[in-house]
């Protein structure tokens, strides 16, 4: 591959396929399979994303929020989309792209009812979700009976599924608290299943769930960072393929002396003769500030460096000494052979963080 003269971001649509086919073998084949799209596809690039795994069959797209929703519509998606936690304001546009709702609270169900009347709809399509311990979004299981009777006081909306969302899926010394999430899943939605006009379908694991909690798989899974190729498991992201490759080049290098500072408020300061090269990219592009002073690690010549100093808004500098590179050179932020996963680390963080930070400003690029 040509070095990219610029910053971009790499999005490979033969990892996502290759990362989507490994998720489904490891589910049941009639497991349905839920896409999570929301940010931008992790950082991504939403369509490019999506259309592939449109093409791909998947049975369900999940955005967080209507407008999410509203972009995938208005660019040809056809498959059901899940939105996860939208807002009253946004109802009367939800329905008019046939978006589906996470309803979470009666609030959120009344208004919703309310919108879809007065778009003069029934049966709309509607996801109830519940809380079984994240303490995020969804109603208990002492809600039930309000929700029934709420339900029951119109026919504009039709529940088509219950779901709830693990704490903890990724973390095995937490499998007892998952096991307790999954029997309260379970016994929720038998109460709720047996008194709903039509038995709605079922749905619970995230990729790491669909990773150590199979068993709890119901009728659809929803996956989003294993497509992305990550997996909060350092064996399968072994497997998987990284999408996104975020890319640039040296702009500039400088052989600095000791006691010769780099960046802003001086921030690194050298002990002894250094290179250092100047990258565009930074913080405004979604390289954060926590990056900087040697938590952010950067690939030159397949070899590994530090970012030094304080990063800047559209710059950063790195350390190259003894490496044996040139402006125009490509340097690899992170994604194929310099996993996003590690490089989060270095800085305390996690890959999706790192990965849905990278902002609108950097370019994609596709490879089909
Ligand atoms: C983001 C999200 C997912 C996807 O989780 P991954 O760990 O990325 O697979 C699934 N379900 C809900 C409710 C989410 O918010």
């Amino acid at each position: 591959m040509a070095d990219p003269q610029e910053t971009v971001l790499e999005i490979d649509l033969q990892a996502l396929e290759h990362n989507y086919r490994y998720l489904r073998a490891r589910i049941h084949p009639k497991t349905n399979f839920l896409a999570v799209v929301k940010a931008f596809a992790y950082g991504s690039d939403t369509l490019a994303i999506a259309r592939k795994l449109e093409t791909l069959g998947v049975d369900y797209f999940a955005v967080a929020y209507t407008r999410e929703g509203v972009v995938l519509r208005d660019h040809g998606i056809k498959t059901p989309i899940l939105v996860l936690h939208p807002q009253p304001v946004n109802f009367p546009q939800l329905i008019a792209r046939c978006l589906e709702p996470s309803i979470y609270s009666i609030g959120i169900l009344k208004a919703f009812q309310k919108a879809a009347q007065a778009a003069g709809q029934t049966d709309y399509p509607v996801h109830l979700k519940f809380n079984t311990g994240l303490n995020r979004l969804g109603f208990r299981e002492n809600d039930i009976e309000r929700v029934i009777r709420q339900c029951e006081e119109s026919n504009s909306i039709k529940v088509l599924s219950l779901f709830s969302h693990l704490a903890a899926s990724d973390d095995l010394h937490e499998s007892q608290f998952t096991k307790a999430q999954i029997e309260s899943f379970s016994a929720i939605t038998k109460a709720l299943s047996e008194r709903l006009p039509h038995k709605p379908f079922l749905h619970l694991l995230n990729t790491s769930g669909v990773l150590n909690f199979p068993e709890a798989q119901y009728d659809m899974v929803r996956c989003g960072i294993g497509l992305y190729g990550y997996s909060n498991n350092p064996n399968v992201d072994a497997e998987l393929k990284p999408v996104a490759t975020l890319k640039t080049v040296i702009s500039q290098i400088h052989e600095i002396g000791p006691g010769e500072s780099v960046g802003y408020n001086r921030g690194y300061k050298a002990l002894d003769k250094r290179t250092i090269a100047t990258l565009p990219i930074g913080h405004a592009d979604g390289i954060g500030r926590i990056y900087g002073n040697a938590s952010g690690i950067v690939k030159v010549k397949g070899r590994q460096v530090p970012i030094i100093g304080n990063v800047c808004m559209d710059m950063l500098m790195i350390d190259i000494t003894g490496i044996s590179c040139n402006e125009g050179d490509e340097v690899i932020l992170f994604g194929k052979g310099h996993s996003a996963e590690e490089v989060a680390a270095g800085a305390k963080t996690i890959s999706y963080e790192l990965l849905t930070g990278i902002s609108q400003r950097v370019q994609r690029n596709i490879l089909s």
